[in-house]
């Protein structure tokens, strides 16, 4: 039997909001293992100013090699397992749904049997401290009408491949709570927007193509709801489930900030309009265009954060229109960022309009 480290294990975290997360944590000098696959959706820019740092350690797999994961275990002795590693884009998961389940159902199978093995090596003081938070989507409690909430009770109706494979994982994550004790979190969060977000996704890909003069293209009607939260405010969010969440529990993550992708577009643009007054692309609102709509695409979605806000006592720290100004701000600053990582291999074979989550 052995001692836990203070180290965390994420995983996904060359990813958006798992890249947001090592960089805070870093930064605020935690140990961070950092296990990610570098798929097209994982970029090693992202984790540039930490790469040297001491207390990040970066590790290319994959979740579901067993050995590997088994061995970081075993070697840095870590006091939690963030896992943020997934198959993201709801297009591509039409397009590929095997892909999803293969790392979203069947590897993050093998993470939590890797987790269940090196807890069965803790002794019982750490066994009571060690944590598996599980990040997942408001999108495994399908759609809404014009009214109501997801609430943490809500039935899962997933809707897309994407939705399906996260819930099966959700699903998999509370299976081990209760039948091995493993002491699991899960967080099911809105839509996530702000900096290093892979230009597929709806706000990054408008900004990018806005700036270049090209087409805005918007799903159907563009009425489409999402409910949106600023990345820092979900990655702050996690550490309060990490270090407070009571174990075996869901906790939903959300800003109240419901806006139609027509709202988001149109947002980008007047923000463009005032930061780039001298475009010949202005005003950018021209630019929209509306194509048919993704097949399957949810009309809405609106999370209650009502337990992580009073169990927890997390508040989100912007709004949406101080969340935009920073994030559209920071891709006309970070232009070389998203041409590297468009470099790869994003083809634009279907153009990605409204994020996998
Ligand atoms: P992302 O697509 O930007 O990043 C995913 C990361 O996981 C990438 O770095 C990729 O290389 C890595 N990865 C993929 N497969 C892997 C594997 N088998 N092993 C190791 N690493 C692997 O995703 P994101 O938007 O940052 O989402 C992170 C998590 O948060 C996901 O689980 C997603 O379902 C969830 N989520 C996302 C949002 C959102 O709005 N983006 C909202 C709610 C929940």
């Amino acid at each position: 039997m052995s001692e836990i480290t203070d180290t965390v294990l994420v995983t996904g975290g060359a990813g958006f909001i798992g890249g947001n997360y090592v960089l805070r944590a870093v930064e605020s000098g935690r140990r961070v293992v950092n296990l990610d696959a570098l798929t097209y959706a994982g970029n090693r820019a992202t984790l540039a100013s930490v790469m040297d740092r001491p207390n990040h350690v970066f590790v290319r797999g994959r979740i579901g090699d067993r050995d590997l994961v088994e061995e970081l275990l075993a070697v840095h002795r870590p006091r939690a397992v963030v896992n943020f590693a997934a198959e993201t884009h709801v297009d591509r998961s039409i397009d590929s749904p095997r892909d999803f389940v293969r790392t979203n159902v069947v590897e993050t199978l093998e993470l939590l049997e890797a987790a269940r093995a090196y807890l069965g090596t803790l002794a019982a003081e750490a066994r009571g401290s060690f944590r598996f938070l599980h990040v997942s989507t408001d999108e495994v409690y399908g759609s809404l009408g014009e009214e109501g909430l997801f609430t943490e009770e809500t039935p899962y109706a997933p809707n897309s491949p994407y939705a399906a494979s996260k819930a099966a994982s959700d699903h998999l994550v509370r299976a081990y709570h209760h039948t091995y004790g493993l002491p699991t979190l899960t967080t099911n969060c809105s839509n996530n927007y702000g900096p290093y977000q892979y230009p597929e996704k709806l706000i990054p890909l408008m900004i990018h193509r806005a700036v270049r003069g090209e087409s805005l293209p918007v799903y159907g009607d563009g009425g489409n709801v999402r409910d949106w939260l600023y990345v820092e405010d979900h990655c702050r969010a996690i550490e309060a489930v990490l270090e407070r969440g009571v174990p075996g529990r869901v906790y939903n993550v959300g800003a109240s900030c419901e806006k139609t992708n027509l709202e988001v577009v149109r947002t980008i643009c007047r923000m463009l309009d005032e930061l780039l007054p001298d475009s010949p692309h202005a005003p950018h609102e021209e630019l929209i265009t509306f194509v048919e709509d993704r097949p399957g695409h949810d009309r809405r979605y609106a999370m209650d954060a009502t337990r992580l806000r009073t169990e927890l006592g997390w508040e989100p720290g912007e709004t949406f229109e101080s969340g935009m100004a920073k994030t559209v701000r920071w891709y006309l600053e970070n232009r070389d960022w998203c041409e590297e990582v468009l470099a790869g291999k994003y083809s634009g074979e279907r153009l990605g309009l409204m994020g996998g989550s």
